[in-house]
């Protein structure tokens, strides 16, 4: 494709910190470049604690464990969100409670959440679709009405605010991805944040296979051994580097992101007043973080046509979730109540090429053709 939907961005300061890990002699997990990453994260959001991950998929595991989700607990989520949001709490023999998105954007419809609580909830898990916060005051009231924990699916979500608040600080616990198609990246990475600090200790054995492995390196005690249930959730030190060298570039490469979708609202914003199409609404409470660009056509037929219609002018734009709900695994076993938007999403929903060195004149290309398209 002439225009891509991604191309992951290379900031060349990853290299001098993968050749310094390699060099140390030290590139397993847990090393200097990990604590770095972990100090970054710290120090710019405020998160209670961190621990880098191999992925986001395995930070929400690190979640589920963390909750003590046994069989036959309930877990609350959106089901227009990827397949690991669920999986993480399938694998621990929850029951998942799947909630409908808002209309006015594919985040979990917190008006709505109460109604989804039994006696058997545990948590609900909610996902900041485009870096786009949820309704945070909502869901933290319910869920200390019901005492429940708060898991907060920030893949999109790196350096984007509720009410002035970072994404991630919010919730008991919070999950990050540092994938490819992500805003910083280090090709599969992630990071778990727990803000409940009595989950903190229990994090860090969980992560370390079992062990209080990072304890003893701290010297807090003299030797280690298996305390717990575990897997082996850190990322080696490379990954770390890499990373590392993202975060050097974090600023620039938000700076980029949020011009790439100002334009895009910018240039379609009249196709939105006509009523051809949604675009992302960013409620008062929230900001965004240049980690995607959507619109929403007003039917699923147009919106595969356009998708196609892109695609034939060498533009990759492409739909998103399925809702889980729906999927093949799930589907037989769903007995709540339809979920509308949830489907709408899923069936009109197109996501417009976005990357770090996307031109403007891409920019052009791509809206000018969607204008074509609506006037055609
Ligand atoms: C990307 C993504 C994940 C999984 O991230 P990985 O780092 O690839 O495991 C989970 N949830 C959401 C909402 C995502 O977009």
């Amino acid at each position: 494709m002439e225009i891509p939907f991604n191309k992951p961005h290379f900031t060349g300061c990853e290299t001098l910190h993968v050749a310094a890990a390699g060099a140390s002699g030290k590139i397993s997990g847990n090393g200097m470049f990990t604590a770095k990453c972990h100090d970054f994260f710290m120090q710019r959001y405020g998160f209670g604690k961190v621990l880098l991950t191999t992925s986001c998929t395995d930070a929400l595991e690190m979640t589920a464990l963390l909750a003590r989700i046994e069989p036959g607990d309930e877990v609350i989520m959106p089901s227009f969100t990827f397949v690991s949001t669920a999986n993480a709490f399938i694998l621990r023999g929850a029951t998942i409670i799947f909630a409908d998105s808002n209309p006015e954007n594919p985040n979990i419809d917190a008006g709505k959440l109460e109604s989804l609580i039994s006696v058997r909830t545990k948590a609900i898990v909610v996902v900041h679709y485009a870096g786009i916060a949820c309704e945070m005051d909502t869901v933290m009231q319910i869920a200390a009405r019901h005492n429940l924990l708060v898991i907060e699916d920030a893949a999109h979500a790196i350096d984007s605010f509720y009410k002035g608040r970072p994404l991630g600080s919010i919730g008991h616990m919070a999950a990050f991805s540092f994938h490819e198609t992500k805003n910083i990246s280090c090709g599969e990475g992630g990071m778990l944040v727990v803000n409940e600090m009595s989950l903190a200790p229990r994090s860090e054995i969980i992560w370390e296979k079992g062990t209080n492995r990072a304890a003893f390196y701290r010297g807090e005690i003299d030797k280690y051994g298996w305390v717990d249930v575990g897997s082996s959730f850190l990322p080696s030190d490379l990954a770390a580097a890499y990373l590392l060298g993202q975060l050097d570039r974090l600023d620039d490469i938000q700076e980029k992101r949020k011009t790439i979708f100002a334009s895009y609202q910018k240039f379609l914003s009249p196709l939105q007043e006509s009523g051809d199409l949604q675009l992302p609404f960013i409620p008062d409470y929230a900001t965004h973080n240049g980690h995607l660009f959507y619109i929403v056509t007003r039917e699923p037929a147009q919106r595969n046509q356009l998708i196609q219609y892109l695609n034939k002018k060498g533009i990759q734009a492409v739909f998103h979730y399925l809702p889980l709900h729906q999927s093949p695994y799930f589907k037989a076993k769903y007995t709540g109540l339809p979920l509308p938007e949830a489907e709408r999403y899923a069936d009109c929903l197109v996501r417009l090429p976005f990357f770090y060195d996307l031109t403007g004149e891409q920019i052009e290309k791509v809206t000018n053709s969607i204008s074509a398209f609506f006037k055609g």
